[in-house]
């Protein structure tokens, strides 16, 4: 089955396409046909489209909106020009995986797409009023452009938090606003997570009740997830992103009077000083410069920078004091995982987090360590540690497209 993975954002559209059925699945052997995005939609948009195995075009064109971006993505992919050669017209793609933001408490699996459910997505808004109403316009341009009888699915960011118990997700609000309002918190990368604990049991040969682990995606977006016998039972970001770590442009915690705080002495509204906390805070806020973690490093490696190194500093402690509340929550763990554009390829940034984690019996191994970059995959501390270390590249467009599949067929999920 050729499953077109979508993931539309407010101004992109980012795709994958993948070959995989229920016996791949089993097999480990989804064959991935291309990648691409198209970016800054709704003016000279950027479009970068690259087949496996073969050399990544870019371009710019106007895009209009998301269907002309999904259009252009699958008129390229039909084309000889592409050289995909499992995809010849639009019938080849058999279902459409999409990435969807906040599915609520409604959604704890993926769910094929009905009337019912994009209902479901449209009372989910409140909850995440930039990326489901995007989500949403992916869903109705893929049904403009496949027509209607395309099985597409919906896979959520929040479903596999679902599971965290209530004494993890509640607030310590009055009790009236989350019977009223649903405030609570949900998670998000729900996806990601859920890929690292499987792959690492997978590595491990491992059941899934055995999946005792700390993971921490690491990107621009950044969040850690405690994972005790495959469930995810606590995590980081709460009722929105904005919670947790310190990221690329997001606060993370902060005391919540200083969003009042802030509001009087800069004369500046609450949705002002929200916006100021997810785009113009964390490194980028910190450091003066940039929210890439890459740049910093190199800032404070070669030029010395004082803000660049601070921010590197937050951005390692607060890290590490989450690990070290997870162990305390869970009576220690099994591994502790990194993913994400940092955790995949800085083992600077890993070697600093782990710093001080020898207490609770992690050894780095620091010649594994620095082999694991660039999307490799393995093992970062010493054999025998008694908390061990992983770096395993995140992969949430498999998981999307093999979710897809399972939905499709009618085969059960495995969350
Ligand atoms: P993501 O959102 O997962 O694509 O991750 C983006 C972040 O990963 C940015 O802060 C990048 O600077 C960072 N990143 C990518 N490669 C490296 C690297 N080699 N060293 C440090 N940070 C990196």
């Amino acid at each position: 089955m050729n499953v077109l993975v979508l993931n539309c954002g407010s101004s992109t559209v980012k795709f994958q396409l993948i070959a995989t059925d229920l016996e791949s699945i089993a097999q480990n052997a989804d064959r991935r046909l291309a990648r691409g995005a198209v970016e800054r939609i709704g003016g000279e948009a950027i479009i970068t489209l690259h087949a496996e195995g073969r050399e990544a075009l870019k371009s710019t064109a106007p895009v209009r909106d998301a269907r002309a971006a999904v259009d252009l993505i699958i008129r390229w992919a039909c084309s000889e020009n592409s050289g995909i050669a499992e995809v010849r017209s639009v019938a080849d793609v058999h279902a459409i995986g999409h990435r969807v933001v906040h599915g609520g408490e409604r959604f704890t699996h993926s769910v094929l797409i009905t009337d019912e459910v994009v209902r479901g997505i449209e009372d989910c808004i409140d909850l995440a009023p930039l990326h489901n109403p995007a989500n949403l316009k992916g869903i109705t341009a893929a049904r403009e452009v496949f027509g209607v009888g395309i099985p597409e699915v919906a896979v959520f960011d929040t479903a596999f938090h679902q599971t965290l118990p209530d004494y993890a997700y509640l607030y310590g609000l009055p009790y009236q606003y989350y019977r009223r309002h649903r405030i609570r918190r949900y998670g998000f990368h729900g996806t990601s997570h859920r890929y690292i604990a499987y792959r690492y049991r997978q590595l491990r040969n491992i059941a899934r009740g055995e999946t005792n682990v700390i993971t921490l995606h690491l990107g621009n977006g950044c969040s850690a997830a405690l994972i005790r016998g495959g469930d995810s039972v606590d995590t980081s970001m709460g009722l929105t992103p904005l919670e947790g770590l310190m990221m690329g442009t997001r606060s993370g915690d902060i005391d919540p009077a200083i969003v009042d705080f802030i509001a009087a002495k800069e004369g500046l509204t609450a949705q002002e000083v929200e916006t100021l906390l997810n785009k113009q805070s964390g490194l980028i806020g910190i450091s003066g410069l940039t929210n890439d973690m890459r740049e910093l490093l190199d800032e404070a490696r070669e030029n010395d920078d004082r803000r660049a190194r601070l921010a590197i500093e937050i951005f390692c402690y607060r890290i590490r004091k989450y690990i070290g509340s997870y162990l305390a929550a869970m009576g220690g763990a099994d591994a502790l995982i990194f993913a994400g554009g940092i955790g995949e390829n800085s083992a600077e940034v890993r070697e600093r987090i782990c710093e001080g984690l020898q207490w609770f019996g992690l050894e780095i191994d620091a010649e594994r360590n620095a082999l694991q970059t660039g999307g490799r995959e393995g093992l970062i501390s010493r054999d025998g540690s008694r908390l061990a270390a992983y770096v395993i590249p995140t992969d949430e467009e498999l998981l999307i497209a093999r979710d897809t599949v399972r939905c499709v067929r009618g085969a059960p999920q495995r969350f």
